[in-house]
C-alpha cells in the first residue's frame, strides 16, 4: 500500500507503539485492517445508460467494539485512503473511550457529477453490497465526506427494507425524524471549537488576539468557524475547494455561510479578498485548521507554515514529513484523533439515545460533548507535558494503551 494517507498511519502507530514498547503481535495486527471489502457498484443513470463505480468499506479493529465510521464520496477514495481512515477510528474511539472500534467506507467518485435520483440510486446500491457486513453490532457507518443526513436516511431505509432489520440502529449522522441526535450536524465543527477553547486556557491566549485560517468550509470548517467566531476568535480566512478567501479583519463565517448557501460557492463574496488555498496554509495566524482532505500540510510547505498551532479538523491532513519538521519548528499540533472526535462522540449520544428511546435536547447533547472533549484534552495535555512528547504521540499513547489492555484482557 503506497497511499500517503495509508504511510502516515502506519508511521505514526509505529512511533506510539514504540513509546508504550507494544507487543508485536498487538502491532502487526493493528497496522492493517480485520477485513477489507472491495466491489462494483452499477447503478442505472437518468439517461437510461449504466455506469460502474468502486466502493469500499475497511474494518480495522473490532477489540472494543463494533466498526464504526463514516462514508466518504470522493474521487480520491481507494483502498488504502479507506484503510488509514480506518485506522484512525480505531483510536479515536479509543482515546474518547467509546466502545467501538475502527472502519471506514467510501465510492469513488465525483458526487457533483451525479443528480440527486443518481445519487440516491448510488447510496442504496452501497447498502445492497455491504448489507451483510453492516449492522448495529458489527459495523455502523455515519457521515463524511460529501455524504450527509439525507445519504444516510437512503441509507437506512435501504438497510430495513433488503434485511427485515431496523436500519435506524445501524447508522448515525440520521435525521432527526429517523432517530438521529440532535447536535450531531454541528458536533465535529462544535468539538473542534470545545478544543480549541480548553488549548486557549492551557496556553493563554485570549480568543480577541486570535486569529484563525480554515481551509475547508462544509460541515466540520462551517460549524467550527461558527461556534470559533461567538467564543470572540477572529476568523480571517475561510475556503472551499474553488476558492479561498482573506479578510484580516475578520470574517463572520454565518453571512460566507449564507453566501455559500445561495451561490453554492464562496467564489465573489464581497467581505473578503481572494487568495489561494496554499496561501491561506501560509498565512501568519495563530492558529491554523484545516477542515478538508488528508495530506495538504506537507515536505513542500511544513517549512512554509507561520501558524503556531495547528488545530487537524480534517482526518489526516499532515503527513509524516511535514509533521516532523512542525514538531522541530515548535507548531503545536493537535491531532485530528481528539481534534475531530466530536462527530464520533456524538454519533455515540445517538446511539445510545435509540437504545434506551430518550431523546436528549440539543443543549444536553452539546453539553455532555463539550465535557468528553475537554477533559480527554486535558488527559493528553497533561501526558504531553508529563513526557515531553508531541500532542499526537500523547494522544497515541492514551489510545493504544486502551487497545492494548483490553487485548491482554481478552487472552
Ligand atoms: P464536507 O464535504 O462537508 O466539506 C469538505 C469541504 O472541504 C468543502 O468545503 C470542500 O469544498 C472543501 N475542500 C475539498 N477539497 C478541498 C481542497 N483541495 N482545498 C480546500 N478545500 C477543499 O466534509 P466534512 O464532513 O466537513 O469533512 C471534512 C474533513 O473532516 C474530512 O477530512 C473528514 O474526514 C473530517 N471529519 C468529518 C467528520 C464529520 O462528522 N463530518 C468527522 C470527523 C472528521
Amino acid at each position: 500500500m503506497k497511499n500517503d494517507a495509508y504511510l502516515n498511519a502506519h508511521s505514526q502507530l509505529y512511533k506510539a507503539a514504540a513509546e508504550i514498547s507494544l507487543d508485536e503481535e498487538i502491532l502487526t495486527k493493528l497496522d492493517k485492517p480485520e477485513h477489507l471489502h472491495k466491489r462494483v457498484l452499477s447503478i442505472e443513470l437518468d439517461n437510461g445508460e449504466s455506469r460502474e463505480f468502486l466502493a469500499f468499506r475497511s474494518q480495522h479493529s473490532s477489540i472494543l467494539g463494533p466498526y464504526k465510521g463514516g462514508l466518504r464520496f470522493h474521487e480520491e477514495v481507494s483502498e488504502e485512503e479507506v484503510t488509514a481512515l480506518s485506522m484512525w477510528m480505531s483510536w479515536k474511539c479509543s482515546l474518547m473511550g467509546l466502545p467501538w472500534g475502527g472502519g471506514k467506507g467510501g465510492i469513488k467518485l465525483d458526487p457533483h457529477e451525479l443528480s440527486k435520483t443518481e445519487l440516491e440510486r448510488l447510496s442504496r446500491a452501497y447498502v445492497d453490497v455491504f448489507q451483510d457486513v453492516l449492522g448495529e453490532n458489527t459495523d455502523i457507518p455515519a457521515p463524511d465526506v460529501n455524504t450527509n443526513e439525507t445519504i444516510i436516511g437512503w441509507m437506512v431505509d435501504e438497510y430495513t427494507k433488503k434485511t427485515g432489520k431496523d436500519g435506524k440502529k445501524v447508522f448515525t449522522g440520521k435525521p432527526l425524524d429517523l432517530g438521529g441526535s440532535r447536535g450531531r450536524t454541528e458536533a465535529t465543527g462544535f468539538g473542534g471549537a470545545y478544543i480549541l477553547s480548553e488549548l486557549s486556557e492551557a496556553e493563554g491566549l485570549q480568543p480577541e488576539n486570535t486569529t484563525i485560517a480554515i481551509q475547508g468550509f462544509g460541515n466540520v470548517g462551517y460549524y467550527f468557524a461558527e461556534l470559533a467566531f461567538d467564543l470572540g476568535y477572529k476568523i480571517v480566512a475561510i475556503s472551499d475547494s474553488k476558492t479561498a478567501l482573506y479578510n484580516p479583519s475578520g470574517i463572520d463565517p454565518r453571512n460566507a455561510g449564507e453566501y455559500k448557501k445561495n451561490t453554492s460557492s464562496l467564489a465573489g463574496f464581497e467581505d473578503a479578498s481572494t487568495i489561494t488555498n496554499a496561501e491561506l496554509l501560509e498565512l501568519d495566524v495563530e492558529i491554523l485548521v484545516p477542515s478538508a482532505l488528508e495530506n495538504v500540510i506537507n515536505e513542500e510547505n511544513a517549512y512554509k507554515i507561520k501558524a503556531d498551532y495547528i488545530l487537524e479538523l480534517a482526518n489526516g491532513p499532515v503527513t509524516k514529513e511535514a509533521d516532523e519538521i512542525l514538531d522541530n519548528r515548535l507548531i503545536v499540533v493537535i491531532p485530528d484523533i481528539i481534534a475531530n472526535a466530536g462527530g464520533v462522540s456524538v454519533s455515540y449520544f445517538e446511539w445510545q439515545q435509540n437504545q434506551t428511546g430518550v431523546q436528549l435536547s440539543k443543549d444536553e447533547v452539546l453539553q455532555k460533548l463539550e465535557k468528553l472533549m475537554k477533559e480527554t484534552f486535558r488527559k493528553v495535555w497533561k501526558i504531553q507535558q508529563d513526557k515531553s512528547i508531541s500532542t499526537r504521540l500523547a494522544a497515541y499513547v492514551v489510545a493504544l494503551e486502551r487497545i492494548a489492555s483490553k487485548y491482554k484482557a481478552n487472552n
